[in-house]
């Protein structure tokens, strides 16, 4: 099968909103008027984003999810997505399922494939998004103010404790394995509720490299600092059963640094508390508050009897040494 066999068989569908999508020199889309258009890309290269053992459904999903995931972040509504692909050979197989995961979870959000580029190299998946949002209605990471509370949404660590079990350095019951792991390879955007954030939230951020790092973020961004309670670690939604199974400190590595969580990490004034939650149960997922943001600079990360914790907790950066 050749190349353009290849996209006709797997990536091209009728379009649905777009005026021209795959097939032509460009795509075309029609904005609407007034609207602006939020645009964000992320590439997945195996071996460093995802093992080679992970099912071609799920890496579609995957591929589609941690794009999608950057749209909620900003409270934009996904419209359409390119797909730039590299891959060692054709395996019809493989096509199959990637295409299907991804797809189903296009479907889901109305986002439609209108484009992209196709080569033979190492397996390597490059999205890019493109979501609207009306103007002024984008939540951004510099919109942190002292004083606000800090919300996670969904459950954090998880796909970093497959990730250790799968290193062998963890060992966890099976069943509470998969549920992690599928944390790891299928992770839901948080799209419905970034947009029920609009207008409530203040900063807002998706936890992609860990939960610390992602926070600093916004605190750079914002000119201010964090204070972290650990309470919710202990006992709370957004640990999931199988993180219960560690020992406290380990499951603070988790929650703190273990990055791949793709839930919301944002910032809203204490008057906006009940608006949170309402959000939060409309969509379905749970919100925990798990901190606050003060004047000034640096995180104190507190441990569950209120005290300052001294170490370090370092998350994901391709580029450290
Ligand atoms: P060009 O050489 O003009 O850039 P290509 O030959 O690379 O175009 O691609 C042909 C058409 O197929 C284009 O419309 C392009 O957007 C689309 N396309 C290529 N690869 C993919 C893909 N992986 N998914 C979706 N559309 C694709
Ligand atoms: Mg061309």
């Amino acid at each position: 099968m050749g190349e353009f066999d290849l996209i006709a068989r797997y990536f091209t569908r009728p379009a649905r909103h777009a005026v021209t999508g795959v097939g032509d020199d460009c795509a075309l889309w029609q904005p609407q008027s007034g609207m602006q258009l939020a645009v964000s890309s992320d590439m997945l290269v195996e071996g460093r984003h995802f093992l080679s053992t992970v099912s071609a459904q799920r890496l579609g999903h995957k591929a589609l999810a941690v794009n999608l995931s950057d749209l909620a972040a900003c409270g934009a509504n996904p419209l359409a997505f390119t797909l730039a692909l590299s891959l060692p050979r054709v395996d019809e197989a493989w096509l199959q399922g990637f295409s299907h995961g991804l797809f189903l979870l296009a479907d889901t959000h109305g986002c439609e494939l209108i484009g992209g580029d196709t080569t033979q190299g190492p397996l390597n998946i490059c999205i890019t998004v493109f979501g609207e949002v009306p103007p002024g209605d984008a939540l951004l990471r510099g919109a942190a103010q002292a004083g606000d509370d800090i919300y996670v949404s969904g459950t954090v660590g998880d796909a970093r404790l497959a990730l250790e079990v799968i290193r062998g350095s963890l060992s966890l019951d099976a069943e509470l394995f998969e549920t992690a792991r599928l944390r790891m390879e299928q992770p839901e955007p948080r799209v419905a509720l970034g947009l029920a954030l609009r207008g409530i939230a203040n900063a807002c951020i998706d936890v992609s490299d860990g939960l610390i790092g992602d926070l600093g973020h916004i605190m750079k961004a914002s000119g201010v600092g964090a204070v972290l309670t650990t309470g919710w670690v202990a006992d709370s939604a957004a640990i999931s059963p199988a993180l219960q199974s560690l020992p406290l400190s380990r499951r603070l590595d988790m929650a703190l640094a273990g990055g791949d969580d793709y839930e919301l990490l944002f910032t809203a004034a204490p008057d906006q508390a009940h608006a949170v939650q309402e959000a939060a149960n409309d969509c379905d997922v749970p919100v925990t508050c798990i901190g606050r943001i003060s004047a000034g600079q640096g995180l104190q990360v507190m441990d569950i009897h209120g005290v300052p914790i001294s170490r370090r907790f370092v998350s994901f950066d391709h580029f450290s040494s």
